[in-house]
């Protein structure tokens, strides 16, 4: 069996046609959506993660404002930046790209971020909404992954999911997600004894690790939906350098009932996610809603 492939490049163009018209129409009542990023420091991934964001916000109607500071800023700079795009009413949505360097507190970084324009859904406020199930701002991440598997119409309500990973921007979110959708859920880590035993269990797997290619074929339900949300490079081999995932997708595919790849799976739908976020929020303070 030969898995389908769950192309995220081609639901993205799918989804960012919808947000385009959204953004039109916010245009035609004269208001310009509007995401402010921030980028502390020298890290390439996050400069090629902070240009394609920019990138993907022009294509779709949606202005950008973007503020590089050294790697050696004074935090209270960035601080000060941030109530500056608090304050302003133009600016929809305010992303602080992460990791920042070590002298920042990242976490206090996010809380200073308004609430109703933190559109990386990463703020307390906004991560205890979605713990409620009453989500103002979805991570864009895991909100990509949901909507991958709706497209493969992937059945949930009972379903046994697996999440390999639990960080607060990708992992925790997605098992929150999936939960209340009535799916049974489980949580795996660094300290899971035994990967295979929860992976092999799974109709929906869901890896977000970042370590090359450590789910195989073998670790995984005949049939199962995977989604690798893992970004990695190839350590050694003919495609050294070159990006993978968490799954080796090459053994995967053979036993997996629908698959993501890596490159062109999760990476543009967290990316089409942001931009639906900023539009929510543009359309949210349009309509009167502060909170
Ligand atoms: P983190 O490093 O924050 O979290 C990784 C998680 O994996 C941790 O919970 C860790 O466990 C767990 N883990 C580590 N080793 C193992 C192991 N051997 N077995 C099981 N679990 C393990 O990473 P992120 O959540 O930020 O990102 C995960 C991956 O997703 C990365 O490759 C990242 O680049 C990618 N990513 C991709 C995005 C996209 O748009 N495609 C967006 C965001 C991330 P513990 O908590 O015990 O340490």
């Amino acid at each position: 069996m030969t898995a389908r492939i769950i192309d995220g490049n081609a639901l993205s163009a799918q989804v960012r046609g919808q947000l385009a018209e959204r953004a039109a129409a916010l245009s035609s009542r004269g208001i310009t959506p509007c995401l402010a990023v921030l980028l502390v420091g020298e890290d390439p991934a996050s400069a090629v993660y902070v240009r394609n964001k920019v990138a993907a916000c022009e294509k779709a109607g949606v202005r950008s404002l973007k503020d590089v500071y050294p790697p050696d800023v004074d935090p209270a700079v960035v601080f000060a930046r941030i109530a500056e795009l608090n304050a302003d009413p133009a600016v929809h949505g305010i992303l602080v790209q992460l990791p920042l360097p070590k002298h920042f507190d990242a976490e206090a970084v996010l809380e200073a971020i308004a609430p109703e324009k933190d559109v990386d859904g990463f703020h307390a406020e906004n991560v205890g909404a979605l713990m409620q199930g009453n989500p103002r701002f979805i991570p864009c991440t895991p909100y990509g992954v949901m909507k991958m598997l709706e497209s493969v119409a992937a059945p949930l309500k009972g379903a046994e999911v697996v999440v390999v990973g639990r960080s607060n921007i990708v992992g925790k979110p997605m098992a929150m997600l999936l939960l209340a959708q009535s799916c049974t859920v489980t949580i795996c880590h660094s300290q899971t004894r035994d990967l295979a035993f929860h992976t092999r269990r799974a109709d929906i797997l869901i890896a977000a690790v970042g370590r090359e290619r450590m789910i195989t074929g073998d670790m995984i339900k005949p049939g199962a939906t995977v989604i690798d949300v893992g970004m990695n490079r190839f350590s050694s081999g003919p495609n050294a350098g070159k990006l993978c995932g968490d799954v080796d997708f090459d053994s995967a595919k053979e036993v997996a009932g629908a698959i993501s790849p890596v490159p062109g799976g999760v990476g543009p739908m967290t990316i089409t996610m942001l931009l639906a976020n900023t539009l929510e929020a543009a359309e949210r303070k349009a309509s009167g809603e502060t909170k």
